[in-house]
C-alpha cells in the first residue's frame, strides 16, 4: 500500500470529458505516478472518454474498468433528489446506451442554456459560450457560477450567495432537465450493456426518506452494488463530515451491502484540481478489487 490515504483502485474519476479538469490520458498517467492498478473513469453520463482511458491503460499497464456515471431524477420522492449511478463493466460501444447517453447530455445542455438565459434575463452578463469553453463536455453550476462572479464583480458577496439566490434547487434560474432516466431505467440499461449496477455515495442522499427501501426495491431490479469507501470527509456541499461521523455512514452502509448480498467498490471521485481530493483516496485494495470481480463472475484480462 502506497501511501496512507491512497490505495490500488480507484474506481470514481472524473475526466474533461465531463467536469474534470485532467484528460483520461492525464489521470492515467497519475494513475501511474500514484502506483494504482486499476481505475475506472466515471464521468457524468458519457462514455467518451473510455477508449481513450483503455487504450492509454494498456500502454501503461494500469487496467482501466469502462464505466459511467448515470444522473438519475428520483421519481418516488415529492422533493426533487439527484441520485447518481455507477456503471461497472459496460460495453461503452452499446449503441442503445450511447443513444440514450446522447440524449440525457443533449438535456443537460438545453437546461444549461435555460439557465443562463435565465441569469441573464435578469441583467447578469454570462455569455453562453464563455461558459461552455470551460469544459470538453457539458458545464455545470459551478462553471456558470464562475463566470458570473468573474464577469458580474461585486454584484454577490460569494459564490454561496449567488447560488442562493439563482442556481440551488428553487433559486430563480433553477430548471431541471427535460429529460433523464429514472433510477429504474438507468439500472437496466447498465446492465442491458453487460454492465454492473453500483450506486454511488449513498450517504449523500439525506433527502430520501428511507434509503434502505430505495436500495432494496432497486436490487430487485437489478442493483448490484453500493459504493462503500468514499470521500465524504471533504469539503463539499452536504458533505464535510469529521472522522467519527465519516466512519459511522461508511459501517452503516457496509453493513447494509453485507446484510443484502451487494458487492462494495470504492472511489475517490477525484475531479482533478481544485477539490482537495487525491486520485486514489478512499479507494480500494487490489484484494477487495479481485474479490470483487470473483462475485461479479468475471475474469481478470488477460
Ligand atoms: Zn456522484
Ligand atoms: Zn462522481
Amino acid at each position: 500500500m502506497k501511501g496512507r490515504s491512497s490505495s490500488e483502485v480507484d474506481l470514481h474519476i472524473h475526466s474533461t470529458c465531463s467536469d474534470g479538469s485532467f484528460t483520461p490520458r492525464e489521470i492515467v498517467e497519475l494513475a501511474k505516478v500514484k502506483g494504482l492498478k486499476v481505475i475506472a473513469i466515471a464521468d457524468h453520463d458519457t462514455v467518451e472518454g473510455v477508449a481513450e482511458a483503455v487504450a492509454i491503460g494498456e500502454e501503461q499497464g494500469i487496467e482501466v474498468v469502462p464505466a459511467v456515471e448515470l444522473s438519475i431524477k428520483n421519481e418516488p420522492e415529492k422533493d426533487f433528489v439527484e441520485l447518481h449511478l455507477l456503471g461497472y463493466f459496460i460495453d461503452y460501444q452499446d449503441e442503445e446506451l450511447n443513444d440514450t447517453l446522447n440524449r440525457v447530455v443533449q438535456a443537460r445542455i438545453e437546461q444549461k442554456i435555460r439557465q443562463i438565459k435565465a441569469l441573464q434575463d435578469d441583467g447578469l452578463d454570462v455569455p453562453v459560450e464563455e461558459v461552455f469553453s470551460l469544459v470538453r463536455g457539458v458545464p455545470g453550476r459551478p462553471h456558470i457560477a464562475e463566470v458570473v462572479m468573474r464577469r458580474n464583480p461585486g454584484r454577490f458577496a460569494s459564490k454561496e450567495d449567488l447560488f442562493a439566490e439563482y442556481l440551488s434547487v428553487g433559486g430563480k434560474a433553477y430548471t431541471q432537465r427535460r429529460f433523464s432516466l429514472t433510477l429504474a431505467e438507468a439500472i437496466q440499461m447498465v446492465v442491458k450493456a453487460g454492465g454492473v449496477p453500483v450506486l454511488a455515495h449513498p450517504g449523500a442522499y439525506d433527502k430520501v426518506k428511507d434509503i434502505e427501501a430505495m436500495i432494496y426495491r432497486a436490487q430487485e431490479i437489478g442493483l448490484r452494488g453500493l459504493e462503500i469507501a468514499y470521500t465524504y470527509n471533504k469539503n463539499r456541499p452536504y458533505y464535510g463530515l469529521n472522522p467519527a461521523a465519516l466512519h459511522t455512514i461508511l459501517a452503516r452502509f457496509e453493513a447494509l451491502a453485507d446484510k443484502l448480498g451487494l458487492v462494495k467498490t470504492g472511489g475517490s471521485d477525484f475531479h482533478g484540481e481544485g477539490k482537495d481530493i487525491e486520485l486514489g483516496e478512499m479507494g480500494m485494495s487490489y484484494a477487495a478489487f479481485q474479490e470483487l470481480r470473483l462475485c461479479l463472475g468475471l475474469e481478470a484480462p488477460g
